[in-house]
């Protein structure tokens, strides 16, 4: 037998994409299963960014590139900061990574010691505790209300301050909860994270995908004081719906960027040369595309949401940003079925998968376990048909 590093067993299978290799794998063996689970967009990567990528290897762009990523991508990148956050990087505070999942795991890796402690309000996205975990350091798990739609209350958050606090995580538009921070929120971060020299760790993934309905802002365009102490992080995979191709980057202070970037070097090396090129077109590509994707999104967001909101034991939000509903589906815990009772969020994904066949992602790995994660990227007519099953399904329960 392996005896595994007690670092491996700390984290668990990613659930998020657990659950959508499963209803990947029901739906290879011919079963009609409808998967609300995917954390990505429905539509391929736009042409434009794929002729790149096809020009990048008929022109032979096939080699190693620097670690950090191309100059022409990273200025792409700085020119985009510019743009949308308002905020001038040097080169050598951008890092270009193998998606933003990897940037983040390079800044986990580069910033943590044993014992160290970074605050991630819940719900959270999957992956932040588990990395800090895999860093050796504690993820401190900050509490926020749906009634309050998810701000962070300012007094909560310096109660989470300890002598071992390094950073906080912002996700904004956030999944699973598709909540934006208002500018009064992030002011208030800001200033907390100044007093205690706290790190702030912004993932912006989302910033394209949202409904106008608040703003998206970034905490470095409210308070500009911030920047030394934020990273930045963002990727191509849901703006531009390039989960495959595998880009992320960061920009942050030059030290730690630096050392995201030994990380990286002694790891994977360079993102792909070829994603490199056909991030380049994307970003220098215009806005058309994200207001396309956000036409497509409206009125599926609308409809699930209607839906969800018209069965018994259930309530939803109109989520702001990003392509999940979060349902609240406290009053459907402790009903029963012919196998069992519904005790928790887990239980009611497992009845809807087994009896229903409709995938989905149960709260309590976003640390909400009141809560179903639905993603609302299927036609118009997968929701429905997926809505009148789940309807059904929970008719039959006593
Ligand atoms: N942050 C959030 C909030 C996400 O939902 C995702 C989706 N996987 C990521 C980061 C990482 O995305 P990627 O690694 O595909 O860039
Ligand atoms: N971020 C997506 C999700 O939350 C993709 C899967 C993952 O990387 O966790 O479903």
């Amino acid at each position: 037998m392996t005896t595994l590093s007690s670092r491996s067993t700390r984290i668990v299978p990613s659930p998020t994409l657990s659950i959508t290799a499963k209803a990947k794998a029901m739906a290879a063996q011919g079963i009609d299963v409808i998967d609300f689970s995917a954390g990505e967009p429905a539509q391929t990567t736009p042409n434009f960014i794929r002729e790149a990528a096809i020009a990048a290897i008929q022109s032979g762009f096939t080699r190693y590139t620097p670690v950090p990523g191309t100059d022409e991508l990273r200025q792409a990148i700085i020119e985009k900061f510019q743009r949308d956050q308002g905020v001038t990087y040097d080169k050598s505070q951008i890092l270009v990574s193998c998606g933003a999942k990897h940037s983040l795991y390079n800044l986990f890796q580069a910033l943590l010691d044993h014992g160290d402690e970074v605050i991630v309000p819940a719900p959270y996205w999957v992956s932040y505790p588990d990395q800090i975990r895999l860093a050796d350091g504690t993820p401190v798990i900050l509490e926020t209300r749906e009634t309050d739609n998810y701000a962070i209350d300012p007094s909560a958050l310096e109660s989470c301050i300890t002598p071992r606090t390094k950073a906080v995580v912002l996700n904004s538009p956030c999944n699973p909860t598709g909540a934006i921070y208002s500018r009064n929120t992030l002011a208030q971060v800001a200033t907390i994270a100044k007093k205690y020299k706290l790190l702030v760790i912004s993932d912006e993934i989302y910033e394209k995908l949202i409904f106008g309905d608040p703003p998206f802002l970034s905490i470095v365009s409210v308070d500009p004081e911030i920047v030394p102490q934020t990273i930045l992080v963002n990727g191509m995979s849901k703006s531009y719906a390039m989960t495959g191709w595998r880009i992320g980057y960061a920009a942050g202070p030059k030290d730690l960027m630096a050392a995201m970037s030994n990380i990286q070097g002694q790891s994977t090396s360079n993102p792909t040369s070829i994603a490199q090129k056909a991030s380049v077109a994307a970003l220098q590509g215009g806005n058309d595309f994200f207001k396309e994707m956000v036409q497509d999104l409206r009125p599926k967001r609308d409809l699930m949401v209607a839906e969800l909101n018209a069965i018994p034991g259930v309530t939803c939000p109109i989520p702001s940003g990003a392509f999940y509903a979060y349902p609240n589906i406290s009053g459907i815990l402790g009903r029963r079925y012919t196998k069992g009772t519904i005790t928790t969020s887990a239980d009611l994904a497992a009845y809807l998968l087994e009896e229903a066949q409709i995938a989905s992602v149960p709260g309590e790995p976003f640390g909400s376990p009141s809560h179903l994660r639905m993603s609302y990227t299927p036609t118009m007519e997968t929701i429905q048909r997926g809505m009148a099953r789940f309807q059904s399904a929970i008719q039959s329960l006593s």
